[in-house]
């Protein structure tokens, strides 16, 4: 999943001007605010995918 982790926005100015960075995988150099970063990811969450729960809850909300 190394090629496709692309960004579509950098992370601190916004822009769209990226491109990958010579520092390895995962790492993208912005042209408009000249930063580089690096994505990771980290992995699944141990919560797993819930549904919110209205439904369920009766309708005692907040
Ligand atoms: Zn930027």
């Amino acid at each position: 999943m190394s090629e496709r982790a692309a960004p579509f926005y950098c992370p601190y100015c916004g822009d769209e001007d990226l491109r990958p960075s010579e520092q390895g995988h995962g790492a993208w150099e912005c042209a408009a605010c000249n930063r580089a970063f690096q994505l990771k990811f980290l992995g699944l969450l141990a919560r797993g995918i819930q549904r919110p729960r209205r439904a369920a809850a009766g309708g005692n909300e907040i």
